[in-house]
């Protein structure tokens, strides 16, 4: 990040320096967020189709398994709705100027256009027009535009609940077809961030030449502080949770998840931090191990409330920077396809920004904006991947409490 500020700086001095960057530098970071687009379908496919037919030993095993979705859901939604809140209030988005608005909205003109006719033709239709528009008439067709995510999203919710329908020895051939087609996906997320840090240099520089605006860039350390923000409510919310459902006090809390988040904030994956956390949480924080074991891996790959509230703010952000007016209703639509969003994302490094393209593109806001804020997305991943784990946490201590009871 800091090499590409320095550099797009240093250019913008020189009279070739914009040339120079937009021929040689800006086409990685193009490729860049092209792969990561590109990602996008296969994940959701794979993770999701992978994700609910592993529930079927879960619910067989366990009557946990209800409560612990339930909750999950319950814990997501209201990150969402914090997101929401958050964002509206502080409108980082909103603090730079109508000339940098005008330079950037002329600068992503074609896809704006697109949008508008978007936009006008939802105006025309009925009421559940939003419902029927989830349900494709033909996958192959759904699968081939990155629009279409949610469809994509259904199709593979009713493949994965049909795999847990059908008898087990029938099931098995697909089940391990995509256990390990998921795998390969992580490998290409893998790889594909292995060139991160050029794709984030080219970004940055070309932000800086192409936009020598500081309003641009105050207004993405804006947005960085009011996603930290956010967080920070979620972790104090969870601290009130735990106390009022559990009586543990913070400090035991804290005390306990402690070393796990330093491991999710230096690793940027709730997959990778997921031995350190059922350590802590079955060892330090008394949660009994048959629940542990069984609520903290579900909740590593579907319980990402960090990375719903993420979704939110950078959805609303983007649509701030382009000066678009979300309304009632978009902002209500953001609040499933987050859900959605951080339901499908993998517990990987940078799934998050993958699945944004499903929030951005439903809500009619301009995907040109992933690439204002990959720009400074790791630190942010970092950051809400700590609290990923701590909700994971966090509801694994409701859930003994709860069997106890029972
Ligand atoms: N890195 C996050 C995690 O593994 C996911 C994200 O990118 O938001 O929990």
């Amino acid at each position: 990040m800091a090499l590409g500020v320095g550099f797009g700086l240093i250019m913008a001095n020189f009279e070739f320096g914009k040339g120079f960057i937009s021929d040689w530098i800006k086409p990685f970071g193009t490729i860049f967020i092209n792969s990561l687009k590109l990602i996008a379908i296969p994940l959701i496919l794979a993770s999701l189709i992978k994700g609910i037919s592993d529930l079927k030993d879960i619910t067989k095993l366990s009557r946990m398994g209800g409560a612990t979705i339930a909750i999950y859901m319950i814990t997501t939604l209201i990150a969402v709705s914090i997101g929401l809140i958050v964002v509206n209030v502080i409108k980082p988005g909103n603090s730079i100027s109508d000339e940098t608005r005008i330079e950037l909205i002329n600068a992503y003109e074609s896809d704006a256009d697109q949008k508008r006719a978007v936009a006008e033709d939802t105006k025309n239709s009925g009421p559940l027009q939003a419902l029927i528009d989830v349900v494709p008439s033909n996958i192959v067709s759904a699968a081939s535009d990155n629009k279409n995510m949610l469809q994509v999203i259904f199709f593979s919710i009713l493949f994965g609940i049909a795999m847990i329908l059908i008898p087990e020895k029938k099931s098995r051939p697909i089940k391990d077809f995509f256990d390990s087609f998921n795998d390969v996906i992580l490998k290409i997320i893998d790889l594909i961030m292995l060139c991160a840090p050029y794709g984030v240099f080219a970004l940055l520089a070309t932000l800086i030449v192409e936009a020598p605006k500081w309003d641009l860039l105050k207004s993405l350390l804006l947005y960085s502080l009011t996603l930290v923000l956010g967080l920070a409510i979620l972790i104090v919310l969870y601290l009130i949770i735990v106390k009022i459902f559990t009586r543990k006090s913070p400090n035991y809390f804290l005390k306990g998840i402690l070393p796990a988040q330093l491991v999710a904030f230096s690793t940027s994956s709730s997959a990778a931090t997921l031995p350190v956390t059922m350590d802590r949480v079955h060892n330090h924080l008394g949660v009994k191990e048959e629940v542990s074991s069984f609520v903290l891996p579900i909740g590593a790959t579907i319980n990402m409330d960090g990375t719903a509230l993420y979704q939110a703010i950078a959805a609303v952000f983007i649509a701030q920077t382009f000066g678009l007016d979300l309304s009632l209703g978009a902002q209500l639509g953001i609040i499933l396809t987050a859900t959605l969003a951080s339901i499908g994302a993998a517990a990987v490094p940078s799934a998050g920004i993958i699945v944004l393209v499903i929030v951005l593109s439903q809500a009619g806001i301009p995907e040109a904006g992933l690439a204002l804020i990959f720009a400074v997305d790791r630190p942010l991943d970092m950051c809400r991947t700590v609290v990923n784990i701590s909700g994971d946490a966090t509801v694994s201590m409701l859930v003994n409490k709860f069997i106890k009871k029972k």
